[in-house]
C-alpha cells in the first residue's frame, strides 16, 4: 500500500510553528520582515509572489514587495538591492525569477547579502552547503529534505537519483542528500540509459519540467518519488513530472502535484526568513 505524502498539511504544520515563533520574536522587539524584488510580468512569477506575500501574512512576517518594469536596467536592480541590503529592518530578501531577458539573474544573486539570502542562492551559501556548514539552503531542496524526514522515510545508505541538474533544485537537492549519507546521482537531458538508472533508486526525485515523464517502468516497487515539476496545462491543470495514476500503487511513498512540494517550498522560505531575523 503506497502512502501519499501531504505536503500541503505539512507546510501547514510548520507555517502554524513558524507563527508562534514570529510571536516571541516580536516580543523581543524583532520584526520580521522578507523584501521581494520582481522585474516584469512573469504570470507564473505573479503567482508564486502571491504565495509567498500570503504565508507571510498568515505567519505575521512583515513583507514588502517591489514591483519593477519589464526595461529596468541592471544597476537599478543592484542598487535596489544594496538599498534592502542597507537596511536592518530588512532581515531577508528574494529576487523572483526568471528576469527579463538582459537580467543577469546570477549577478542579483550575488549582490544579496548572504546574512539575507533567503533563498539560499549566494554563492557564500551554495558553498557552505557543499561543505555541510550551517547556511540559508535552498527552499525546494529544504523542503523534499524535510518531507523524508518526516515521514521517516531513510535517507542515510538509501541511493537517491534525481532527475534535474538546476541550480535551485538538481544541484542543492544532491548537496542536502549526500550531507544526509545517501548515495547520490544526478541525472540530466544529456544522461544515457536513464530508465536503467532510475529504476535502482529508492529515492527518485523528479525536476525537469515535462508533463508525466517518469513513467511506471521507470521506477523500482517499492520506492519513494517525489515530484518537482509544475507543469500547466491548457486546462489551467498543474500536474507534475510523474505519472502519478499509474505509479502510485507501486511505490511506498509519492508527492501529489499540486499539494506536495509546491507549499514545502514556500514554508522553507518562511523558515528561512525567520531563521534570518534571529540571526540579525
Ligand atoms: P530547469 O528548468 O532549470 O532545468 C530542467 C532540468 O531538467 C535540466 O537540468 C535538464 O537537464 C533536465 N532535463 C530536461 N529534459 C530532460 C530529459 N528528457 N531527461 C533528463 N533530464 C532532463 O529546472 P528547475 O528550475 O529545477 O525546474 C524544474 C521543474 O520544477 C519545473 O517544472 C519547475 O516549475 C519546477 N519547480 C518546482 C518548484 C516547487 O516548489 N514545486 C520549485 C522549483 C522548480
Amino acid at each position: 500500500m503506497s502512502e501519499i505524502i501531504n505536503g500541503k498539511e505539512l507546510a501547514k504544520s510548520i507555517r502554524l510553528k513558524l507563527k508562534e515563533e514570529v510571536n516571541e520574536l516580536k516580543n523581543a522587539n524583532i520584526r520580521p520582515k522578507l523584501a521581494v524584488i520582481m522585474v516584469g510580468n512573469d504570470k507564473a512569477s505573479k503567482v508564486y509572489v502571491k504565495n509567498k506575500s500570503k504565508a507571510c501574512e498568515e505567519i505575521g512576517i512583515e513583507y514588502e514587495e517591489y514591483l519593477l518594469p519589464e526595461n529596468t536596467k541592471m544597476t537599478e536592480l543592484l542598487e535596489l538591492i544594496e538599498k534592502l541590503n542597507n537596511d536592518v529592518t530588512i532581515h531577508g530578501i528574494l529576487v523572483q525569477s526568471p528576469l527579463p531577458e538582459g537580467l543577469d539573474a546570477n549577478e542579483a544573486f550575488r549582490k544579496i547579502s548572504p546574512k539575507k539570502d533567503v533563498d539560499g542562492f549566494h554563492p557564500v551559501n551554495v558553498g557552505k552547503l557543499s561543505l555541510n556548514q550551517d547556511c540559508f539552503v535552498s527552499c525546494t531542496p529544504y523542503g523534499i529534505i524535510k518531507m523524508l524526514e518526516t515521514y521517516n522515510i531513510p535517507i542515510e545508505g538509501a541511493y537517491a537519483v534525481i532527475i534535474g541538474r538546476s541550480n535551485i533544485v538538481g544541484k542543492p537537492l544532491a548537496k542536502c542528500l549526500l550531507n544526509k549519507n545517501a548515495t547520490v546521482t544526478v541525472c540530466h537531458s544529456r544522461t544515457k540509459n536513464l530508465k536503467n538508472i532510475t529504476k535502482q533508486a529508492d529515492i527518485l526525485i523528479s525536476a525537469i519540467g515535462k508533463p508525466k515523464f517518469v513513467t511506471k517502468e521507470m521506477v523500482k516497487e517499492g520506492a519513494t518519488v517525489i515530484d518537482v515539476g509544475i507543469n500547466r496545462m491548457n486546462d489551467g491543470k498543474l500536474i507534475g513530472d510523474v505519472d502519478f495514476e499509474n505509479i502510485k500503487e507501486k511505490v511506498s511513498y509519492i508527492t501529489p502535484v499540486p499539494g506536495g512540494v509546491g507549499p514545502m517550498t514556500i514554508a522553507m522560505l518562511m523558515h528561512n526568513v525567520v531563521k534570518a531575523s534571529k540571526q540579525h
